[in-house]
């Protein structure tokens, strides 16, 4: 296994500041226009939030924050990934900093997709207004009735009848799809291929005559809305034009692989901004919440063991992640893909150990939504089983480690 390189290659390109400052106008960004809309959010739906938030989106690009991982040539800052991660962690600091500077999951993976694999009239149709933040889009590849970690495992179908392809299947947990745009949905096209070469990935509008969105499902306790929400998904009989697919015929698993790469350093850098705020918030309850006058309950040694724990394992997090996104840049998300299984199950663990203890600390206030903690606890226990559950990646990781001994995969 290669080792750990606690480096990272910032470039500095002379027609905007360095990236040390970027992410330091990022935190600014975070703490002046974000965290003054967080109550409302917590406590409101996402949807009734709109106008704060389109104030918050003309900010973001008024201080040059706009569309950091998209390069320069599609409309965003051009940021090389390993750069983009510590841009992450600083936007993670608030629940709506990627949202605010349209680097949101799952609009910044559907970009990726357009720009490597896009046609030149997808680009302009789908890509152009995704990056000025005109619209929104989901991705729906997960059905209830299959084991999403088994990606190649899935019955909706996409069968040619003239230029056109007629879809039929059922999906759920596609994100953000409640008032999208359009949705780039993963049918089999080719049910005879190989398993890894059956699927194709299809952009369909989401007001053609067929795609209904049954409901947002209720996770954790609510339903969410618009970005804020994950949809069950119904295709009945859609028809798209052929010229709607990404990529060849077959590679939509191959397509869907790629894109995963650099998103688990997005999220993972995510949550060790999450982790950063919870470590704040933590700092700052354990200096004023006085036990009894004069003795704040920062002077208990359990809570300083916490603290000490907790940015332990941030700090290893990080510099791992960061390891990572240098590997992908280097070699390629498919050269690195132990390394992203790595991050991915490690990182989702310290994120959930942060949480907890920092809600623990907080007593009951870490229950109520006055702080972000309850909040990113129950959502992002699903860290643990998006983008492939940590049973998948442990087993990634231990399979590559057990090949040189000759240990076959299960
Ligand atoms: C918040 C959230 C957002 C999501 N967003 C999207 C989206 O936008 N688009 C989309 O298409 N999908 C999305 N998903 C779906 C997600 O990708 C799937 O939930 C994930 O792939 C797991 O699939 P599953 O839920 O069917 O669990 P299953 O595949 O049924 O797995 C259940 C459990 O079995 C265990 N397991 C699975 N495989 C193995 C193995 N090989 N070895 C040992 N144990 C194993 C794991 O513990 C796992 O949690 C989202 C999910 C969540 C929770």
């Amino acid at each position: 296994m290669t080792a750990v390189i606690p480096m990272v290659k910032m470039r500095r390109a002379t027609d905007r500041p360095g990236v040390a400052e970027f992410v330091s106008r990022c935190n600014a960004f975070v703490d002046e226009v974000l965290l003054p809309l967080e109550r409302t959010f917590l406590q409101g739906s996402f949807r009734a939030m709109k106008p704060d938030l389109d104030r918050a989106r003309r900010e973001s690009r008024a201080r040059g924050l706009w569309a950091p991982w998209v390069p320069a040539e599609h409309g965003g800052l051009g940021l090389t990934l390993p750069e983009y991660a510590l841009v992450s962690a600083a936007l993670g600091r608030s629940p709506l900093g990627h949202y605010a500077c349209n680097c949101q999951a799952p609009d910044v993976g559907n970009m990726e997709l357009l720009m490597s694999h896009g046609t030149d009239d997808q680009r302009a149709r789908w890509l152009a207004p995704l990056v000025s933040g005109a619209i929104r889009s989901g991705f729906s590849m997960t059905e209830p009735e299959f084991a999403g970690s088994n990606p190649v495992h899935m019955e909706t179908s996409a069968v040619r009848k003239g230029d056109q392809y007629v879809i039929n299947g059922h999906k759920w947990f596609t994100s953000s799809a409640d008032g999208a745009a359009f949705l780039i949905v993963m049918a089999v096209t080719n049910p005879d291929a190989k398993p890894h070469q059956r699927a194709s990935q299809i952009i369909v509008p989401s007001d053609t005559p067929g795609v209904t969105r049954v409901r947002n499902v209720k996770t954790m306790g609510e339903a969410g809305d618009d970005w804020a929400s994950h949809a069950e998904m119904r295709y009945e009989n859609v028809s798209v034009p052929i010229a709607n697919r990404i990529g060849d015929e077959g590679a939509g698993f191959a397509l869907a692989q790629e894109r995963l790469g650099p998103g688990r350093i997005h999220h993972c850098m995510r949550w060790i901004g999450i982790c950063e705020r919870a470590i704040e918030l933590m700092l700052r309850h354990a200096s004023r919440r006085l036990l009894s006058p004069g003795h704040p309950l920062g002077e208990k040694q359990v809570v300083q063991h916490w603290l000490a724990e907790c940015k332990a394992e941030v700090e290893a997090a990080r510099l791992l992640v960061l390891h990572c996104a240098q590997q992908i840049h280097d070699h390629g998300a498919k050269e690195a893909r132990m390394h992203v299984s790595l991050i991915k199950f490690h990182t989702a663990g310290v994120l959930q150990r942060v949480l907890d203890k920092a809600i623990q600390v907080h007593g009951g206030l870490g229950i109520t939504d006055d702080t972000p903690l309850a909040y990113w606890f129950r959502h992002e226990r699903a860290a643990r089983i998006y983008d492939g559950p940590d049973e998948v990646h442990k087993g990634q990781v231990a399979r590559a480690m057990l090949k040189p001994y000759g240990i076959k995969a299960e």
